[in-house]
């Protein structure tokens, strides 16, 4: 941070930057380096080890996207596992559906508790519901050690370096599958491709090992520099991906959910890809 701007480190050669109007807080947390700070266009913004997380203004894209694809396709989730996720935005917008559960896995308190205290139109009153699990511990020992078994798995991580790493490995993939019931779908934060090309044949290599039907889907974040975002597919059952606009209409509107991005068409064309996104699946 210098003269009142964040430059965001992601890429070697790439930075983009947010003028800072007030640092809000920011420590050194047991897992990384936090900071939350207020922008005249994004509202206020989280970043961790100098990474953009999340921010007021743009989160609804990545958060229903996120969450109402995969649980929308399968049609009769109850149970889903949230890995990472500590701002709370994809809890909260898992418990607008008729959802018995939610677990939520996240390596670090810290990042739960100032995103309550600073940032709290996010998490809303999500962590308070009483159908929220919330577990403090890595995501991956979480997946290889527990008995619960889960509908939808979102695993909402930082990007692969520092905690993040071990959510990307085939390991990881393969413990998610074990704890998923039959017709399970599993979506990971799966990275810009323009920016991180490599992302794609890393993580589709590894889960297409355990899982049916795997691909990728995109959205358009803002704050993700570079271009769509893609989110990680990987279903049990293929019928999942080809929900048809009738039932996935019927779906959405049984909830009444109010969103501002995620639409069943939007729903569809999102699994269509750009040509460079579909050469790197191999
Ligand atoms: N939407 C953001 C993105 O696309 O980069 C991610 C936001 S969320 C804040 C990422 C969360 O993953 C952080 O709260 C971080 O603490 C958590 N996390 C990182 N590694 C983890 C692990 N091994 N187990 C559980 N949570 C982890």
């Amino acid at each position: 941070m210098s003269e009142g701007w964040f430059e965001e480190k992601l890429f070697p050669h790439v930075r983009q930057s947010f003028e800072i109007s007030r640092i809000i807080y920011r420590e050194r947390t047991e897992h990384q380096d936090l900071v939350i700070f207020e922008t005249p266009t994004y509202g206020r913004v989280l970043a961790l080890d100098d990474i953009i997380q999340v921010t007021e203004k743009d989160e609804f894209v990545y958060h229903e996207m996120m969450t109402h694809v995969p649980i929308l396709a399968h049609g009769r989730a109850r149970r889903v596992l949230i890995i990472g996720g500590g701002d709370g935005g994809i809890l909260r917008e898992a418990l607008k559906h008729d959802v018995e559960r939610v677990t939520m896995v996240e390596i670090d308190r810290g990042v739960v508790d100032m995103c309550l205290k600073y940032m709290p139109s996010i998490p809303a009153k999500a962590f308070r519901d009483k159908r929220t699990d919330l577990v403090i511990t890595d995501g991956a020992k979480y997946v290889a050690e527990t008995a619960d078994r889960f509908d939808v798995i979102i695993v909402d991580s930082t990007d692969p370096m520092g905690p993040g790493e071990v959510l990307f490995t085939e390991a990881f993939y393969k413990n998610c599958r074990r704890c998923l019931n039959a017709g399970g779908i599993l979506v990971n934060q799966n990275g810009v491709p323009f920016m991180q090309p490599s992302e794609i044949p890393m993580t589709w290599k590894r889960r297409r090992k355990f899982f049916k039907d795997t691909g990728f889907y995109v959205a358009a974040v803002p704050s993700y520099y570079g271009g769509f975002m893609t989110l990680g597919w990987a279903a049990l059952d293929p019928k999942s991906r080809a929900v048809s606009p009738a039932v996935l209409e019927r779906r959405f509107h049984a909830l009444r959910l109010k969103t501002k991005y995620y639409s069943p068409a939007i729903h569809r064309a999102a699994f269509a890809l750009p040509r460079f996104v579909d050469g790197l699946m191999r």
